[in-house]
Order: structure tokens, then sequence, then C-alpha cells
């Protein structure tokens, strides 16, 4: 029973490359998050692309696993997943203030 507030963030650090890290920060930054949503045990939201259309992204929060139909989604933590789980983690930081 040690876990659900902190791992994701942890993970992201210890799965993801930086580059890969500071893209999802931009995505992040520029507000390309959207449609955010969560359940107790999932999250979902979208994310704006470089292109026109915008990618869902899903994660497990039991789990600790997270997807993305972009083409990177299905191997390894993209930048859109980054994004939402930076999203998730700034959620979480404003509502304990
Ligand atoms: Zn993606």
């Amino acid at each position: 029973m040690i876990m659900n507030d902190m791992p994701l963030e942890q993970l992201l650090s210890e799965t993801v490359k930086p580059e890969i890290y500071f893209r999802g920060l931009r995505y992040f930054r520029r507000g390309a998050v959207y449609d955010f949503s969560k359940t107790e045990n999932f999250i979902s939201a979208k994310v704006e692309g470089g292109y026109v259309r915008p990618y869902t992204v899903k994660i497990d929060i039991t789990n600790n696993k997270a997807y993305c139909n972009c083409p990177f989604g299905f191997t390894e933590w993209c930048k859109h997943i980054v994004a939402v789980i930076i999203y998730f983690s700034n959620h979480k930081n404003l509502g304990n203030k």
C-alpha cells in the first residue's frame, strides 16, 4: 500500500529520456493538454499534436501504465504522456494549496 500518489512522477524521471521529458514539458506549458479527466483508476486527456489531429492519452494509475495513440505511444512513454502526467501533478498541487 505504498503507492499511487508519487509513482507516476517518479517513473517519469526514471523511464523517459530527458529530451522527451522537456518536449512534454513544453507541450504542457503551452497549454496543449485538454479534456483532462480522472476517475479512481484512470486518467484520460487529449494533447494537441504538432499536426492536425490531437492525440489521446490514457493512464492506468493502478498499474502505472500509459498509452498514447501516436506512433511512439505503444512502445515507450512519449512526450504526450509526459505532458499529461505533468498536468496531472500540477493539478494535484493546485488542489492542495
Ligand atoms: Zn504520444
